[in-house]
Order: structure tokens, then C-alpha cells, then sequence
């Protein structure tokens, strides 16, 4: 089984519209949604849940009332000034508690309790273009990291299970933690990026962090007509690195009804940016080594 991850350096860059059509052209495949702390691909596929799951990672503090003292020690040692007093007694504030278990061991009341912190919800969910595993993190959570990790692993029993031969996931943007959870131990990198100097320079922040990992990476420039100059650097670019440019996907009104409509483009009627995506998909499909009889197919007619 195969796990490829689409990513992009920054937010914008169209990654989870085309993660949708690649959804949509995909056979065989679990999908999985790896932003879980903006998921959007959700608003595409339209999941009907079947099974939702708590996330907890950590602990947090929280003071009982009836056995607090108000004798303000707690609020002293607490670095991260997450206690304040409350009338008689103290709290303490959820956001800013880092969990780090000093005021629970130091209270001589022993009046704060320490139970494992409610970060999130993750779902299975079914939807017409296969089954989906998604998530959301509550506001100001962190661990996102092992939230992804949690899906990967649940998208990955699930489809040894179906015997498929893919779990396809939509990444996190950026280069933080969640995108290091996705990107280790898949088998490809699908970088969306965009001829803007924003997106050329988050295009390189992410190349590196694949290198960093050894994760071979492919590159696809969407909305490639908004600037040729940029298209042909990011091009450049790629060929110094030795990264496989799959090809220019043009900046086409269809995206946005296709999400007004809640649907993947390629789901639209429109022949050539259907086909433009529908050969970018095979490449993907090529380079992880998903279809050994294209894979044959391509090196024959290179040899020829
Ligand atoms: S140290 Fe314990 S008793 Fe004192 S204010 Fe904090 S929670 Fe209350
Ligand atoms: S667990 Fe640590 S961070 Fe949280 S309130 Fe107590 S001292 Fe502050």
C-alpha cells in the first residue's frame, strides 16, 4: 500500500482543490484530511460521519473549589500565568495552561486535579468518493502533530483492511509540526505550488523539508497562467533540485464553481482542465509506484 500526501509551503495555493479531484480520479483509496486544525476538505466531499472519536493528548490542571484554600500559591508558581483569583478561591485559565504539573504537585491541599486534556474529535466518515478520515482540533489546541499521527494510522488499518492500495491525504500548509506528522513515512510528496514570490519562496521551505526526510517529492504549479516569469523560476528551480515537475495546472474560473457547487473540478464538465488534471494524476500514480503496468508502460516508450 502507498501513502501519498499533497502539501503546499502556504495556505492559498489551490492544494485542496486539487487533493479533491485527485480524490475523485483516485481508485482503491482511503482519503484522509491532514489540516486538522483548518480542515476544508470536508466542504467538498460533504462526509456523512459514521464513527466520531475523542482526541485526548496531555493533561491540564483544574482546581476544585470546595477543596481550594485561596491561599494563592498555585497563582505564584505558575510560569505561564494561566492562574488568576476568582473571588475566594483561584482557577485557572484551559488556554494557558502548558500542563506542566507543577501547581498540581505543589498545592498543600491537594485541591487541583490533573486529568488528560480534550484536544479534539476525528470521524470516519463515508462519502461519494470513497470512505474519509478526518479531524478537528479545538481552538487554541496544540498537538496537532499527534492528531495527524492518529489518522495516518487509523486511514492505514483501515485500508490494509479493505485491502486498498492507497491512503490519499491533504496535508497541513506550512512546514510546521502537523506537516512533519504527515510527511514521515509516506511514500510521495505532492507539493501544489504557485507562481507568486510567496509561493516560490514556501515552494523551497518545503522542498527542504522533504529532502530533510528523504521523502521523494513531486511538484505541480497550479494557477500556472497568473505569471509566466514566476512559473519559469519555479521551473528552473526544480530542475537544480532534482525535483519531478509534474506539469502546470491553469488558474480557471471552473475551481471556484466548482466549490461554490461543493464539488472536485474534475467532477465539472470541462474536458481540457479535466484532462490536464486527469495526466497530472497519472504521473502521481506512476512515481509511487502505484500502477506497475503504467509505470512499464512509460519506461517502454521512453526506451523506444
Ligand atoms: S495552591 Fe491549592 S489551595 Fe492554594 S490557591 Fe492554589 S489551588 Fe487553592
Ligand atoms: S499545570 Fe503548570 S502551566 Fe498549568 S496551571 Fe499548573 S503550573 Fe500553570
Amino acid at each position: 500500500m502507498k501513502e501519498i500526501v499533497c502539501i503546499s509551503g502556504k495556505g492559498g495555493t489551490g492544494k485542496t482543490s486539487l487533493t479533491a479531484a485527485f480524490s475523485h480520479l483516485a481508485e482503491n483509496k482511503m482519503i484522509c484530511d491532514l489540516d486538522v486544525d483548518a480542515p476544508d476538505l470536508h466542504l467538498i466531499l460533504k462526509p456523512r460521519i459514521e464513527a466520531t472519536e475523542e482526541f485526548y493528548s496531555g493533561n491540564e490542571a483544574i482546581i476544585d473549589p470546595d477543596r481550594c484554600e485561596g491561599c494563592g500559591q498555585c497563582a505564584e508558581l505558575c510560569r505561564f500565568g494561566a492562574i488568576s483569583q476568582s473571588g475566594e478561591v483561584y482557577e485557572i485559565d484551559p488556554l494557558r495552561c502548558e500542563g506542566c504539573k507543577l501547581c498540581v504537585v505543589m498545592c498543600p491541599e491537594e485541591a487541583i486535579d490533573f486529568p488528560p486534556r480534550h484536544c479534539g474529535q476525528w470521524f470516519r466518515s463515508e462519502s461519494r468518493f470513497g470512505s474519509v478520515f478526518h479531524a478537528q482540533l479545538f481552538p487554541g489546541e496544540e498537538n496537532s502533530g499527534r492528531l495527524v499521527a492518529l489518522l495516518r494510522q487509523e486511514a492505514r488499518q483501515a485500508a490494509e483492511k479493505k485491502r486498498y492500495s492507497l491512503v490519499l491525504a491533504d496535508g497541513a500548509p506550512g512546514i510546521g509540526c502537523p506537516v512533519i506528522a504527515s510527511l514521515s513515512g509516506a511514500d510521495l510528496a505532492v507539493i501544489i505550488s504557485e507562481p507568486t514570490v510567496s509561493g516560490r519562496h514556501d515552494l523551497e521551505r518545503v522542498a527542504d523539508l522533504c529532502a530533510y526526510f528523504g521523502m521523494p517529492a513531486t511538484v505541480v504549479i497550479n494557477k500556472a497562467d497568473l505569471n509566466e516569469d514566476a512559473c519559469l523560476d519555479i521551473e528552473s528551480f526544480c530542475r537544480k533540485r532534482g525535483l519531478d515537475l509534474l506539469g502546470r495546472v491553469p488558474h480557471d474560473q471552473l475551481f471556484v464553481e466548482a466549490m461554490i457547487q461543493e464539488k472536485a473540478v474534475t467532477e465539472l464538465e470541462d474536458a481540457a482542465l479535466s484532462d490536464r488534471i486527469r495526466e497530472i494524476w497519472s504521473a502521481i500514480e506512476i512515481r509511487a509506484g502505484l500502477n506497475e503496468q503504467k509505470t512499464q508502460e512509460t519506461i517502454t516508450l521512453k526506451e523506444e
